[in-house]
């Protein structure tokens, strides 16, 4: 367990984040935490607009909870989207985008097609 190099992605939801590291971090194993963490059997409804609680840094240094409002079902994607996108480092040679520095160093070191590959050539289109 020692020497780990990536930057877990911590769950931030609510006033009392859980600290959670979320391993899945796809809207679907985000939505699946917060059912199974933060909201009792039965509170979540995927049609039911609700604030999210996802706690962001502001300009001014204070922490805040995002607020945007939204359909439950929409939490996974907008927080995978808004909030966990800024874990994500984008390769300047080839545009590939990785998840962790330590992937993109990586990538940079082994797998980097270079300048020429087209950009988002080889992103895959997952539904
Ligand atoms: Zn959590
Ligand atoms: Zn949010
Ligand atoms: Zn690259």
């Amino acid at each position: 367990m020692a020497n780990i190099q990536n930057q877990p992605v911590l769950c931030r939801w609510g006033e009392n984040p859980c600290g959670i590291t979320l391993d899945d971090i796809s809207s679907a194993g985000i939505n699946r935490h917060l059912t199974d963490t933060h909201f009792p059997a039965g509170a979540w409804h995927d049609r039911t607009r609700e604030a999210c609680q996802w706690q962001v840094n502001k300009p001014d240094n204070s922490v805040q909870p995002c607020n945007t409002e939204m359909y439950m079902r929409n939490f996974g994607k907008h927080i995978a989207t808004v909030h966990l996108r800024i874990m994500q480092k984008i390769c300047s040679e080839c545009g590939a985008k990785l998840s962790r520095g330590d992937a993109l160093r990586r990538h940079r070191a082994g797998y980097c097609p270079g300048p020429n590959a087209m950009p988002g050539a080889n992103v895959s289109s997952g539904f």
